[in-house]
């Protein structure tokens, strides 16, 4: 069946006949029924997983017979335990997506100084971009640094891009990426949740999301805040709906009243940029009030740490502070230490200096009135939050937080959470079934593409990337693998240098491991990290220092703060590679409003990629779900699967390096390709998942166990350290084994015990060891007994533990439960943060206010700026908060939604919503026309004036909040209005970077006679 235009119409037609019809007494039970018939008969039926937010709902893909193999229907999976058939507007318009007349079906070429797009070839597109790798590469490539340290970088050509491929490519495209030697490798998980992965790994061992979407049924309370759950992920908020049901209150605060807020049994608003202060004003509450989990507090987390001398806080600052260089020094921050090096600990918290009571005087400034005065809560309001989520500080209750970007984005994103994990470790809400900390991720693999680092701070796996001062291995071992001298800690990162000999051998199968350790691209280790961050890297485009540039997957356009920087930062690019399905801001810069195409050097590639239905490979959802898609459709005629484009690519530029020599060849022509394709050569998703997982490159003894060569490693307790194995990311050792693919795997039954909570066991696959729960130690005491056995998530059946996989093999009581912290605890005191060890209220870095109540430092001393940039604070020309946000209907920048009809025709074009009051002051009349505008930019947006924002009253003054959506963009639709982040700012928070893109300031007004 060819589907057109027209007969695209037919088919909504007749969906939406099936659904007016619904509800009238008319059955069509027949016809649908014929209708499954004929998809049965006449169609493929393969699985796959939605494409859009880390949800990860599965769908069911009708692909047709006939001569034309294109898809035809695709549908919810009734089947999957996540979204049981249910599907959000966006899942459901997928088919639209798919076999979207719109898609791009040959690859551009945008000639310097032209203003048009010209189609080329595959091969011509793919050979002029490996010569002009491969030329920026030999003339910059910088060998040695100015110390003669061998630091093998490459500054001169950036990545950016891609939490929208499946782990495969992710593992590949970065590989791909090291190899050339690039220190400049970002993409989404930078700009949305880059502070959930620090803010985590800092409390509990690991930087992800604790629990899993079907869990939060088990919740006694739901709290969201910093995100909107009901719109933005919606298949998530059956799982809150559900926990309703049974009787749990959900909670919302935000500056906004959204869907959420509209099922809430609490509403409170808050101002954009004021969490910590809500949040500290919780941890007084819980301590004050006695309401924290002593038996668990005492035993599992850092608060009977006695920390030493050198730690103080004073004036908003934390001891250590350097003003000149705006950073601390951590080692001021230190726990005492017993004679065997152990940390001293008190756990009947009478030492003044244990972590618990400098916690007591930290937050004793976070008073309701204080707190109220910060946020504009009314003091009502944030009494009944504290009082309804803090009474869950018992062993038999349990609470959940869903959060997104509404607390990554800020210049103290990374404390936003860290004082939410902090609240979680009091209540003893951590590794219990219904609580955890749960960040609300949103694109469909941005778990498995942080996993798989696409970003600059680290490697597959969560281990840093090298630095010029560690020259060797042996050095970068030293300096990485943390210690302890308690026998009670199991120190899990002590097996660190397995992982990564495992992952040089994945690279560098045929080198040795210090040759292998060499190439890689080394940072300089004298530069604060978030130089190479997003923020740095735009910079320094801005700033001309780079010649190429790859956006595979991503629209920095429209997506990065500050757009409008970034568009401008493209005309200084030598040569730009755009891989998307659809031509988009980014790639058509050059051709975007106020540009003059004449007067723009950059060459520009558009390659046109397969969407997800059309191949064939895993995704990891926010619940750690790694997930398998199967193809449907063949790839559109034209396009290409991302993994055949970097693997051909790749093999491009390895031809030329092997033709021609080059500057130092050895770590591309060595990479290890042969992995990544099947005999005909091409990408082969299977052959690189069974990498990722790695397997056995010799015979060999490992625990007790022998092995082959060519076995696949069991788990990553078989990883080894002495060239042995192979893994492409430790973290994923385990999901496809000799016994197949794990992530595949579509088994519903569970046992009694599993099925109370939920579990799925044998549903898909999940990091790290199939364990469902993290930190699930922590549910149960010292003797491996449930602190509540009726949401049982472990217990120790006197030879073994049953249920989940446990956080840890020993029997009860053997290891302390945060396995991955040094010390086997969970870290209320956080010293590894640079901004501090406890989360402290400072405003965001462009805000309505001189001088808050809790201190005379107004901002975070450290945040990432460019100082040459002027930021908006207490400015009478931009008096107004504005936040921005996703809907339902488009994803992200809209590149994607915004071709299709279905989405288009609900959300057409940006709006800015604006209260009452603020109307009336400014005489704008809802459904006008208005500009809004900062210090960066400026946007033409329809007024919608809506009680649903109402003014904050902050330190006795009224305080107005604008809100917009972020997801629109010149290029699509005509006059659908352009990006909201063409008025954020380029500040940062300082331990990764992230844009605080959910605070700043703006002013409005009506475009008369519009
Ligand atoms: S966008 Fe998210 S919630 Fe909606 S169908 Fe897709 S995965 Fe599910």
């Amino acid at each position: 069946m060819t589907v057109s235009r027209r007969n695209f119409l037919k088919l909504s037609a007749g969906a939406a006949t099936v659904a007016a019809f619904g509800g009238l007494g008319v059955s069509l039970a027949p016809a649908v029924a014929r209708a499954q018939l004929l998809k049965l008969n006449w169609a493929k039926r393969t699985t796959s997983i939605c494409c859009y937010c880390a949800v990860g709902c599965g769908l069911i893909v009708c692909t047709s017979k006939d001569g034309q193999g294109r898809a035809i229907n695709i549908e919810g999976d009734p089947d999957h335990p996540v979204n049981a058939g249910a599907l959000c507007s966006k899942g459901a318009s997928i088919w639209q997506l798919a076999e979207n007349e719109r898609r791009l079906n040959s690859p551009l070429y945008r000639a310097p100084y032209s203003n048009e797009w010209k189609p080329v070839s595959w091969d011509w597109a793919l050979t002029e971009i490996a010569k002009r790798v491969k030329k920026t590469r030999d003339a910059s490539l910088i060998a040695r640094d100015a110390k003669g340290a061998t630091v093998n970088r490459l500054e001169t050509i950036g990545h950016i891009g891609s939490a929208a491929l499946d782990n495969e490519e992710c593992w590949t495209l970065q590989a791909v990426m090291r190899a050339l030697g690039l220190v400049y490798i970002e993409h989404q998980a930078r700009i949305c949740h880059s502070s959930t992965v620090s803010a985590l790994a800092e409390s509990y061992g690991r930087g992800a999301m604790t629990n899993h979407w079907n869990d939060i049924a088990n919740s006694d309370v739901v709290l969201v805040m910093g995100g909107n759950a009901a719109e933005c992920h919606p298949i998530s908020f059956k799982w809150v709906t559900e926990a309703m049901k049974r009787g749990a209150p959900l909670i919302h605060v935000d500056p906004r009243y959204t869907r959420t807020s509209a099922k809430a049994d609490i509403y409170a608003k808050l101002r954009a940029g004021t969490d910590i202060a809500f949040l500290g004003g919780m941890m007084k509450y819980i301590l004050d009030n006695e309401l924290y989990f002593k038996e668990y507090v005492a035993n599992y987390t850092n608060a009977a740490f006695v920390v030493d001398s050198g730690y103080s806080f004073r004036s908003g600052l934390f001891s250590g502070f350097n003003a000149r260089a705006e950073s601390y020094d951590q080692t001021k921050w230190a726990f005492k230490k017993d004679a065997d090096g152990v940390p001293l600990r008190d756990p009947t918290f009478k030492n003044p200096r244990c972590v618990l009571n400098l916690m007591r005087e930290h937050y004793k400034r976070y008073t309701v009135e204080a707190v109220s005065a910060t946020t504009g809560t009314p003091k009502a309001d944030i009494l009944k939050v504290y009082e309804t989520f803090c009474a869950t500080g018992k062993p038999d209750k349990a609470a959940t937080i869903l959060y997104a970007m509404g607390w990554t984005q800020h210049t103290v994103g990374v404390q936003n959470i860290r004082a939410m994990s902090m609240i979680q470790l009091l209540l003893g809400n951590i590794g219990v079934a219904g609580g955890g900390v749960n960040a609300l991720r949103g694109e469909s693999n941005v778990q498995g593409s942080t996993d798989n680092s696409l970003l600059a701070q680290d490697l597959p796996g969560y281990m840093a990337t090298p630095a010029s001062h560690w020259q060797t291995l042996e050095a970068y071992n030293a300096a990485n693998t943390p210690a302890s001298n308690d026998p009670m800690s199991a120190n899990w990162w002590s097996n660190k240098p397995k992982y990564l000999a495992s992952l040089l051998k994945a690279m560098y199968p045929t080198a040795s491991l210090d040759d292998a350790y060499n190439w890689l691209p080394k940072l300089d280790g004298d530069t604060k990290i978030t130089e190479y961050m997003w923020l740095g890297l735009w910079d320094k485009i801005y700033n001309g220092k780079l010649n190429g540039l790859f956006v595979w997957g991503q629209n920095p356009a429209c997506g990065g703060a500050n757009a409008g920087k970034n568009r401008e930062a493209m005309t200084k690019l030598d040569w730009m590679v755009n891989v998307n399905i659809f031509d988009n801001e980014s790639g058509s810069f050059w051709r975007g409003p106020g540009m003059q195409p004449g007067k723009i050097k950059t060459e520009v590639f558009m390659l046109p990629c397969c969407v997800s239905v059309e191949k064939e490979g895993s995704v990891t959802n926010s619940g750690r779900w790694m997930q398998w898609r199967y193809a449907g459709p063949s790839p559109r005629p034209g396009t290409k699967p991302d993994g055949d484009i970097m693997l051909q690519l790749m093999e491009k530029i390895k031809d030329l390096y092997r033709a021609e020599g080059g500057a130092l060849p050895h770590p591309v022509v060595n990479l290890n390709t042969v992995d990544w394709k099947n005999q005909h050569g091409e990408y082969d998703a299977n052959k690189v998942a069974r990498l990722i997982n790695g397997y056995f490159l010799k015979d060999a003894e490992v625990g007790g166990r022998s092995f082959k060569k060519g076995q696949q490693v069991p788990g990553f307790a078989f990883l080894t350290a002495d060239g042995s194995t192979c893994s492409g990311n430790w973290l994923y050792t385990g999901s496809y084994t000799d016994d197949g693919n794990m992530a595949a795997r579509r088994d519903s039954t569970q046992t009694p015990e599993q099925a109370a909570i939920q579990l799925y066991p044998n549903w898909a696959w999940a990091w790290p060891a199939n364990r469902r729960i993290l930190y699930n130690r922590a549910s149960v005491n010292a003797a491996g007994v449930p602190w509540d056995p009726k949401r049982a998530v472990i217990q120790w059946t006197g030879d073994k533990w049953a249920g989940d996989v446990p956080d840890g093999g020993w029997k009860p009581g053997e290891k302390h439960p945060f396995i991955m912290t040094q010390h086997g605890h969970a870290q209320l005191f956080g010293p590894g943060r640079v901004d501090g060890p406890f989360p402290e209220h400072y405003e965001p870095m462009e805000g309505p206010i001189k001088r808050h109540p809790f201190s005379g430092q107004l901002h975070n001393p450290v945040a990432y700026q460019i100082h040459s940039e002027e930021k908006a604070v207490a400015d009478p020309r931009y008096p107004i908060v504005c936040t921005t946000y996703r809907m339902t209907e488009h994803w992200q920048t809209g590149l994607m939604t915004r071709h299709v009809g279905w989405l288009v025709e609900a959300e057409p074009q940006l709006f800015c919503e604006m209260s009452e009051e603020l109307a009336a002051e400014k005489s704008i009349a809802n459904g006008e026309k208005i500009r809004v505008y900062s210090l960066r930019g400026e946007v033409e947006a329809v007024a919608m004036v809506t009680k649903r924002i109402q003014p904050y009253i902050v330190q006795g003054k009224t305080v107005h909040l604008v809100g917009l959506p972020w997801q629109f963009g010149w290029h699509t639709p005509v006059d659908g209005g352009d990006s909201a982040n063409l008025l954020s700012p380029s500040v940062g928070d300082p331990n990764t970077g992230i844009p605080e893109t959910k605070a700043f300031m703006v002013n409005v007004m009506k475009i008369e006679g519009a």
